[in-house]
């Protein structure tokens, strides 16, 4: 009887140390899973909670999620307040200490990155639901990315310092992917410089800014306020100053009022992904801004043919 036990004795013995060479890290977008697999490989475990085809601001807070952060050795946020309205209360009904802000297992995934749009002066309800810590999208711009990478990696290598070397190495051949890729989305956007583009929300600065398009308005009057008859009339006629044609959407808004002004000025809506799982060909960091890149620089090829 002992001795038929002992192997299973022996395994169940071995099994915390096999669950703990895993480290578990919930991410709380797709984008900042993509990365960290990138980074982490099998070494780490990663639930993302929002999905990429969801509103980040605005995520219903799922029981798994409760579960998955309790759990949790590491949380990544994006941060800026992005998730301010959903992440909170998670935080707290996980009872988890070892993820908490300013805990170990915390990591703002902001704090060395290039952040626009922050803001001066003071902030008053009236601005709408402004983004009071700059602009929180800022993953749409690959140098951003590689930033991310880089606290990723120094986060996973403090918490599992025997992967250190092998961290570090998968940085690197990150790194050079996405250096590559670059070089191939730099030059489908090249033709398209200076190109005048209005999107839905202030998704896009970082990505518009790094490709080289200039947003010239939005659809939403304020951010998180729904449009309103009398901006997009004044959009519009803009628009038609300007001979700006294109509205870039994220998934997760109605389309009428897009579709409306596009109308009135001859112009296209084009839905783009905001992040990974934004739409099924963005299965990772990469292949998101492959996926956007090529859908927007044939889109201007076409309304410059027009
Ligand atoms: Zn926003």
């Amino acid at each position: 009887m002992l001795r038929r036990s002992f192997p299973l004795l022996f395994l169940m013995l071995l099994a915390p140390a096999i669950a703990s060479a895993q480290l578990k890290v919930v991410a709380t977008t797709e984008d900042l899973g993509s990365l960290t697999r990138e980074i982490g490989g099998d070494k780490v475990a990663v639930t993302s909670l929002a999905k990429g085809y969801q509103d980040p601001h605005f995520v219903d807070p799922k029981p798994s999620f409760i579960l998955a952060v309790s759990r949790a050795d590491l949380l990544i946020v994006v941060g800026r307040e992005l998730e301010v309205g959903w992440l909170t209360p998670l935080l707290t009904s996980s009872r988890n200490s070892k993820i908490q802000p300013g805990s170990k297992g915390y990591l703002d995934a902001s704090l060395t990155v290039k952040i626009l749009e922050i803001p001066s002066g003071q902030i008053t309800r009236a601005m709408g639901d402004v983004h009071p810590l700059g602009n929180p999208h800022y993953w749409l711009d690959p140098g951003n990315g590689r930033r991310m990478a880089q606290v990723i990696r120094d986060k996973l290598s403090e918490l599992s310092p025997n992967d250190k070397a092998l961290f570090a190495q998968r940085y690197t051949d990150f790194d050079q992917r996405l250096a590559a890729a670059e070089k191939r989305w730099d030059a489908a956007m090249a033709p398209y410089k200076g190109t005048k583009i209005v999107t839905y929300h202030r998704s896009w600065p970082n990505f518009m800014e790094r490709f080289g398009l200039e947003v010239m308005g939005y659809v939403e009057p304020k951010p998180g306020i729904p449009p309103s008859p009398s901006h997009t009339v004044d959009l519009i006629n803009e628009m038609k100053r300007l001979g700006a044609k294109l509205i870039v959407v994220e998934p997760y808004f109605d389309l009428k009022t897009p579709q409306a002004i596009a109308n009135q000025t001859s112009g296209k809506v084009l839905i783009l992904a905001p992040s990974v799982g934004g739409t099924k060909e963005a299965t990772d960091y990469i292949t998101l801004f492959d996926y956007d890149i090529g859908l927007l620089s044939s889109t201007l090829k076409q309304l410059a043919g027009k």
